[in-house]
């Protein structure tokens, strides 16, 4: 977001002076290297295939010219946002309202699974001309006959390839191909995979692929370290970091719902403040930990991967890998959870000899992978000077 990457302003994006005005109250000053040469095209009316490191403000970059091609007058549904989980839809909804906060008549809804049919229909009622939701509460709907794409000018999929990993692509494909064969598709994540190549193939006209390595400016800057330890040590270990009492705002992942159960009580029981986000939590409860947590009401939140997908918390400063991740990728978007937004972010994992495996795995395949990564030189120091802990 700098200038030494993006010569280009908003201000010569053509954009109105209605998105321009909400962009500022944002507080963005330029935009990010995704938005920079994503926008302009996306407005062109091209089919794009993006791939950006997680932080980079891949929300933004689709979210301006989707509703640059609102038309007001017509009460069809114009534009679809696909997001792999109710979090990041809800996040997609806040982040669309705020940007579309001058544009007098533009309708959005929201609507994914967890959340009551009736107060669904409702926000339907309302004729939106933007719709954000996963897929198979949209699917729901339509077949409900409570929704029609046939008006659908631009689709987007968010995180495509986490939401076509989840088992989704029977019903994203039967979303696109409920709308207009002519229309715009947009895919955005983090990493690609072969089923996003597919859909891409299948689906897209003549997409323009676009890559961002990010640059030093965008780059999270995220400290990595290892703690080798035992199952026995990990809470004794956990306590240490929280103890440090330098972090406002942690964020602690588990692989598993139990195992998120069962930390978050063990740390409200030894005092502190926790709370838990997992697929069996009901949404209304999730909603309500998701916006305390990022009010700063409390500042532990014990997560499984699902649940915390492309979530943006401003000010995570620390990840802990309580459990190491059983998927390459998820270690990526686990630390992406800090250092988001040009700030520093540290993630420590907890590595048993038994997993000690799975990290070597993790830090090839981070080492491959043309990240957005920063290594830190310094390594924490026990008081006799030793190292408390490997440094990646
Ligand atoms: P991604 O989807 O790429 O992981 P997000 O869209 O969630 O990233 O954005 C990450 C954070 O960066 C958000 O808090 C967002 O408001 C902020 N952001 C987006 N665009 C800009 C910009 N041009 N300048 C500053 N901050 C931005
Ligand atoms: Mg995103």
């Amino acid at each position: 977001m700098s200038e030494s990457t993006t010569q280009i302003t908003f201000h010569d994006m053509d954009l109105s002076k209605e998105i321009l005005r909400a962009i500022k109250d944002m507080g963005f000053e330029a935009p990010s290297t995704v938005q920079a040469r994503t926008i302009p095209l996306m407005m062109d009316g091209a089919d794009i295939n993006a791939i950006a490191p997680t932080g980079t403000g891949k929300t933004v970059a689709f979210g301006i010219p989707m509703l640059e091609y609102v038309q007001l007058q017509d009460d069809c549904v114009q534009e679809v946002v696909l997001a792999p989980t109710r979090e990041l839809a809800l996040q997609i909804g806040d982040e669309l309202t705020k940007l579309a906060k001058y544009i007098k008549g533009c309708r959005i809804a929201v609507l994914y699974g967890g959340q009551p049919i009736p107060k669904q229909l409702n926000a339907l009622k309302r004729k939106p001309q933007i719709i954000v939701a996963t897929p198979g509460r949209l699917l729901d709907h339509m077949n409900r006959g409570n929704i029609r794409l046939s008006g659908v000018h631009t689709m987007v999929l968010d995180e495509a390839d986490e939401m076509l990993n989840m088992g989704f692509v029977k019903d994203v494909t039967k979303i696109i191909e409920a709308t207009p064969k002519e229309r715009q598709l947009v895919l955005f994540s983090a990493t690609t995979n072969q089923d996003v190549l597919t859909i891409a193939w299948k689906y897209q006209n003549n997409p323009v692929e676009i890559t961002v390595e990010a640059t030093k400016e965008d780059r999270p800057q995220i400290a990595q370290y290892v703690i080798s330890t035992e199952q026995k040590q990990k809470m004794d270990n956990l306590l240490y970091l929280l103890d440090a009492d330098v972090y406002q705002r942690i964020m602690i992942f588990c692989n598993t719902k139990f195992m998120t159960d069962r930390l978050t009580s063990d740390l409200k029981k030894k005092g502190y403040d926790a709370e838990c986000i997992h697929g069996d939590i009901p949404q209304s409860k999730r909603n309500v930990v998701m916006s305390d947590f990022r009010k700063g009401k409390y500042p532990i939140l014990v997560a499984t991967d699902v649940a915390a997908r492309g979530i943006d918390v401003d000010d995570v400063e620390a990840v802990i890998n309580y459990d190491l991740p059983e998927e390459n990728e998820y270690y990526l978007h686990r630390i992406g959870r800090t250092g988001r937004a040009h700030k520093h972010g540290v993630s420590f994992s907890l590595v048993t000899f038994r997993e000690s495996v799975r990290m070597d795995e993790i830090l090839r395949y981070m080492i491959a992978k043309p990240l957005p990564l920063h290594f830190e030189d310094e390594v924490l120091r026990n008081e006799d000077g030793t190292a408390f802990f490997d440094h990646i």
